[in-house]
C-alpha cells in the first residue's frame, strides 16, 4: 500500500469503524509493562517455564521468550530486565487475618521471649508508655520456649501493670494470660462458670490463674474498646505495605469484620488496595449475606466476599482442638467442639443456610474427630441440596482420622493448610497426640496423593506472613527447635514447584479465581513478584532467607526493595 493509499485507508478506519476493530486493524497495541530477561516459572502447565511477560493495563498479554515478547515493545512501554532473575506469580495467602496482623506489626511482641521474665519485663516496659485506660494486647507468647515451660500466670505481671488491662494472646490464638486489671473488667472470679467451647483455667482453690481458653476469652474480648475507624484504617495500611513487600497480592481474610470490609471498600475506592482481598466473616451471621442475595466471589478482582469462616474445634498447642483419643499428657481430655458445635445440629443449620444461598463454607478444623464431624456435615448438605461447585474448605486439616484422606477428596474438599505451623507444632505434637497421629499431621504428600487440591496460607499474626518461610516449611519441615534437620515426617515434604503451585493456583482455586490470577499466563491479572534468588536451585535451607526484590499487582508496581532500602 503507497502512502498515499494508506492515509486514505486510515480516514476510513477513523470514521468508519467501531474503536475495537480499529485498534485490531491497526498493528498490535504497545505493551504498558514488559519484564525481560528473567527466570518465569509460570504455574501454567501449558508453558511452565519462560524468559518475559508483557502487561497490557492489568493483564498479562503475554508470555514466552525475549524475543517473542520484545514484539509488544512500544515507545511508552516500561522495561524491566531481571537480570536472569526469578518471577512467580504473586504468592496468594488463603488465610489470614488481615487486620490483626497489620495491628499486630505495632502492638507488643512476646513470642521471641525466652523466659517467664522476660515475657515480664517486656509487658513492663509496655505499661510504662501505655495511654492510661488503653489495653495492652497482642503479644503471640510461647511458653515452650521458656524452661520450665509453664503456663504464665497473671502473678507474673500484676505488680507491673496495676492499672493496665492486659490480654496478651498465645502465638496460636487459642489461648490468653489476663491480668487482675482485666478480669476485673470483665467480671471474672472464681465463680464464673466454664463457657461452652472454653475454659477458665483455675489454680488448685479455683481461682483464675487469667490463662483463658477459647471461648472463655470472650468473657474478655467482650470489654476491650473496638478499634476505632482511624485505627483500623492505619492497621489496614500497615497490612497492605507489608504484605506488598513479602511478595503476597492476593489475600483470604477468614473472620473479617463488616467494619474491616468497610475500610477495604474506603481504600478500594480512593485506589489503595494494592493486596487483592476475599473477605469471610463468621457463619454466626450468615443471614446478613444471604438475606441481600451475595454469592461466593460477589465482588471485583480487590475486592471480594460471600464466604463465611466457621469453628469446629480449638487448637493443638491449647489442648482444644478434638480429638477421638485423649491427649497423651493431660488425663481424659480430648479437646473441645467450638461453641458454634454446642448442639452440632446448629452447625448444620447454618451450613444448609449458607448452601442454599450459594456463600462458600470455610471451617477451622484440627482434631481428627473433629475434622471427621465436618466432613460429616458437609456430606449432609451435598444430600440435601445435590452435587455443585461449592468448593467446601477446611481451615488447618491438622491431624487426620486415616479414613479422611478419602472422604475429603469424594467430597471435593479444599484443605487449606499452614506449613509454617507443621514446622512450629512439630515441636511437640508427638508429645501431645503420640507418632500414629503425629503420622497424619500436616499430611500434605498424602492429600495430593488423594488428589486433594491444597491451598497454602499462613494464619498471619498467627504465624508469620512472608511466603518464602511457608515455602520452606513444606519443602524442608525441618521444625523450629533444630530437632529434625532432615524433616519431621519427612514422607510429607514437598516439592518447590508444588509448594509454590499450592500458594498460587491452589489458593486462587480456593476462592473460585483459578481463571484470573494464579499462574503467569496470557489473559491473567498481572500478579507477579521478583525474588533475590532463585529457590529452584539453591539449598532448601536458605529458601526462608530468599528477599523479594520486586511486587506488581494488576502490573502495578508496588513494592521495590531497592527503593525501600533493602538492598
Ligand atoms: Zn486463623
Amino acid at each position: 500500500m503507497n502512502h498515499r493509499n494508506r492515509l486514505l485507508w486510515l480516514i476510513v478506519l477513523v470514521c468508519c469503524l467501531a474503536p475495537r476493530e480499529q485498534s485490531q486493524a491497526q498493528s498490535k497495541p504497545a505493551a504498558d509493562l514488559i519484564i525481560t530477561n528473567a527466570k518465569i516459572w509460570t504455574v501454567d502447565k501449558s508453558l511452565p517455564m519462560a524468559q518475559a511477560v508483557a502487561v497490557l493495563g492489568d493483564r498479562i498479554v503475554a508470555v514466552g521468550s525475549s524475543a517473542d515478547v520484545d514484539a509488544w515493545r512500544g515507545r511508552n512501554t516500561y522495561v524491566i530486565d531481571a537480570d536472569g532473575k526469578l518471577l512467580l506469580p504473586g504468592f496468594n495467602d488463603a488465610h489470614v487475618h488481615f487486620v490483626s496482623g497489620g495491628t499486630q506489626l505495632d502492638s507488643i511482641q512476646l513470642n521471641d521471649a525466652t523466659s517467664a521474665q522476660e515475657f515480664a519485663r517486656r509487658i513492663h516496659e509496655r505499661a510504662k508508655v501505655t495511654v492510661k485506660g488503653e489495653w495492652i494486647l497482642g503479644g503471640n507468647w510461647d511458653e515452650t520456649k521458656w524452661n520450665p515451660p509453664n503456663m504464665p500466670t497473671k502473678e507474673l505481671i500484676d505488680v507491673v501493670t496495676p492499672d493496665t488491662p492486659v490480654f496478651v494472646s498465645r502465638y496460636d490464638g487459642h489461648m490468653g494470660l489476663a491480668n487482675s486489671v482485666a478480669l476485673r473488667l470483665a467480671g471474672i472470679t472464681a465463680k464464673t462458670p466454664d463457657p461452652p467451647g472454653g475454659a477458665i483455667v483455675r489454680d488448685a482453690q479455683g481461682n483464675p490463674t487469667g490463662a483463658l481458653k477459647d471461648a472463655a476469652t470472650d468473657y474478655i474480648y467482650k470489654v476491650i474498646p473496638a478499634l476505632s475507624r482511624d485505627q483500623r484504617m492505619q492497621a489496614a495500611k500497615r497490612a497492605l505495605a507489608y504484605a506488598a513487600s513479602v511478595g503476597v497480592t492476593s489475600v483470604q481474610h477468614m473472620e473479617a469484620s463488616y467494619a474491616d470490609i468497610a475500610i477495604y471498600a474506603e481504600l478500594l475506592q480512593r485506589g489503595e488496595l494494592t493486596t487483592r482481598i476475599y473477605a469471610a466473616p463468621l457463619i454466626t451471621h450468615v443471614e446478613d449475606q444471604a438475606k441481600i442475595g451475595v454469592r461466593h466471589a460477589f465482588g471485583g478482582p480487590y475486592l471480594r466476599i460471600g464466604a463465611l469462616k466457621a469453628y469446629a474445634d480449638g487448637s493443638l498447642g491449647s489442648g482444644t482442638a478434638y480429638f477421638y483419643e485423649p491427649f497423651l499428657n493431660q488425663g481424659n481430655n480430648r479437646g473441645l467442639l467450638s461453641d458454634e458445635m454446642h448442639p452440632i445440629s446448629l452447625m448444620r443449620d447454618r451450613y444448609m443456610t449458607a448452601d442454599a444461598a450459594g456463600l462458600q463454607i470455610c471451617t477451622h478444623a484440627i482434631g481428627d474427630e473433629g475434622i471427621s464431624t465436618i466432613l460429616d456435615l458437609y456430606a449432609d448438605v451435598v444430600k440435601a441440596h445435590g452435587e455443585a461447585d461449592r468448593r467446601f474448605r477446611i481451615e488447618h486439616a491438622q491431624h487426620m482420622a486415616a479414613r479422611d484422606f478419602d472422604r475429603f477428596a469424594q467430597l471435593h474438599v479444599i484443605a487449606s493448610v499452614q506449613p509454617y505451623h507443621a514446622i512450629d507444632d512439630g515441636r511437640f505434637a508427638e508429645s501431645h497426640i503420640g507418632h500414629d497421629r503425629a503420622s497424619r499431621t500436616y499430611a500434605f504428600r498424602t492429600f495430593l496423593d488423594h488428589g486433594v487440591r491444597l491451598a497454602f496460607g499462613t494464619d498471619w499474626e498467627v504465624a508469620p506472613l512472608d511466603p518464602l518461610l511457608t515455602v520452606y516449611a513444606a519443602v524442608t519441615r525441618a521444625t523450629l527447635d533444630g530437632k529434625n534437620p532432615n524433616g519431621w515426617f519427612p514422607r510429607q515434604k514437598l516439592s518447590v514447584a508444588e509448594a509454590i503451585e499450592a500458594y498460587t493456583m491452589g489458593s486462587a482455586y480456593a476462592e473460585f479465581q483459578e481463571k484470573e490470577k494464579g499462574s503467569i499466563a496470557p489473559g491473567k491479572l498481572a500478579d507477579m513478584v521478583l525474588l533475590s534468588d532463585d529457590i529452584f536451585s539453591i539449598v532448601p535451607e536458605k529458601i526462608g532467607d530468599v528477599r523479594v526484590l520486586e511486587t506488581f499487582v494488576g502490573g502495578r508496581l508496588v513494592f521495590n526493595a531497592s527503593a525501600a532500602g533493602h538492598q
